[in-house]
């Protein structure tokens, strides 16, 4: 039986990166079949809005997506459709794996494996209780932690460690000074912890965190944070591991699921074929653990590292001369 994914194929590179995803999918034989739709400029340009209800009804319909980067044109009106994605289906979880891989310009080269899981709707990007006095001297905002929010979201770290043999989850937190937010947040996770014996819980201060991933990046499995902590988090770990080209990222809700890279669309490179398409091949890994084929998941990594290691049709980002359709090629020969 086929799954059905919707597809959007994105703007900038978008398209180039999608196509070479496909292409590796296809060799992968994992039995997708695709409903492209449009988000971005180019819904813009042919439906006159930046995200169409066909494009919502869409992922509604089949629960997944695998996304492309989507420009927001920036000026008065547009806010980004990405959030927008993500207030609509509630995609409370953003999952972010960092993952060492060989022949990258990375100053970790091997013993970073780990993934971020974000909460994605509260926190301090609420934008409630945003102000700024008249005289300009005085700026507020409201952070909101709830238990609900808390508890999914500890819970979602739990299942997936369970559910990806992880060992350990780490709960990122200032309850030290944030007594009253990440404190809540602390509390519900160390009682959410106490349902999974089976794997290790420990708690770090962000700022500690922050020390810990730069030194001793090995020492952690699973990292759970509130929004803004884990915003900056997650893009550290990518840091880590050698930047955009390689890193990939899940939008998780209870009824639909959105993949993607993390990079954006890349205008300064789009047309050329020469965009790395790791990122994006990644997420469709992280897709197809979601999806239930942890089997073929495992087998596009592989492919990727494989082909990293034989320094394979390499896009020059990775210091290659390769193109975007040669190095997915030259994966799809290795899965
Ligand atoms: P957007 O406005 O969509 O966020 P951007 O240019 O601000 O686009 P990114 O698209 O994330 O931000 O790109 C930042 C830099 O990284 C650019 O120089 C881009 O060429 C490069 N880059 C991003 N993704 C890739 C990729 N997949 N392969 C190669 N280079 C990339
Ligand atoms: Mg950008």
């Amino acid at each position: 039986m086929t799954k059905k994914i919707t597809v959007i194929r994105g703007d900038g590179i978008g398209p180039e990166i999608m196509d070479a995803t496909l292409h590796v999918l296809e060799a992968l034989g994992a039995g997708l079949s695709y409903e492209e739709v449009d988000a971005g400029l180019v819904a813009l340009e042919k439906h006159g809005e930046l995200l169409p209800q066909a494009t919502l009804d869409s992922i509604r319909r089949n629960g997944v997506a695998l996304k492309s980067p989507l420009t927001t044109p920036v000026g008065e009106g547009f806010s980004s459709i990405n959030v927008a994605l993500r207030r609509h289906f509630d995609l409370y979880a953003n999952v972010r794996p960092a993952k060492s891989f060989p022949n990258t310009r990375s100053r970790f080269p091997s013993g970073v494996d780990l993934i971020t899981v974000r909460e994605n709707t509260e926190g301090a990007y609420i934008g409630e209780g945003q102000a700024i006095s008249e005289d300009g001297e005085v700026a507020t905002l409201t952070q909101k932690i709830t238990r609900k929010g808390s508890e999914r979201i500890v819970r979602y770290a739990f299942d997936l460690a369970r559910a990806t043999g992880r060992k350990k989850v780490t709960a990122v937190h200032k309850a030290n000074i944030l007594k009253t937010t990440s404190g809540l947040f602390l509390k519900v996770a160390r009682e959410v912890a106490t349902q999974y014996p089976e794997i290790e819980f420990n708690e770090m201060i962000v700022d500690n965190t922050c020390m810990q991933l730069v030194m001793r990046p090995e020492q952690f499995d699973i990292i759970v944070t509130t929004n803004l902590f884990g915003d900056i988090i997650s893009d550290l770990c990518a840091g880590l591991v050698g930047g955009l080209g390689l890193a990939p990222g899940a939008n998780i809700g209870k009824d639909a699921a959105i993949f993607e890279a993390v990079h954006g669309s890349a205008p300064d490179i789009a047309g050329k074929g020469i965009a790395n398409p790791c990122a994006l091949l990644l997420g469709a890994a992280q897709m197809l653990d979601h999806i239930g084929q942890p089997q073929n998941a495992e087998r596009l990594r592989k492919a990727i590292i494989a082909t990293l290691e034989a320094r394979d049709s390499l896009t020059p980002d990775l210091g290659g001369t390769g193109t975007t359709m040669g190095f997915a090629k030259a994966i799809a020969s290795r899965v």
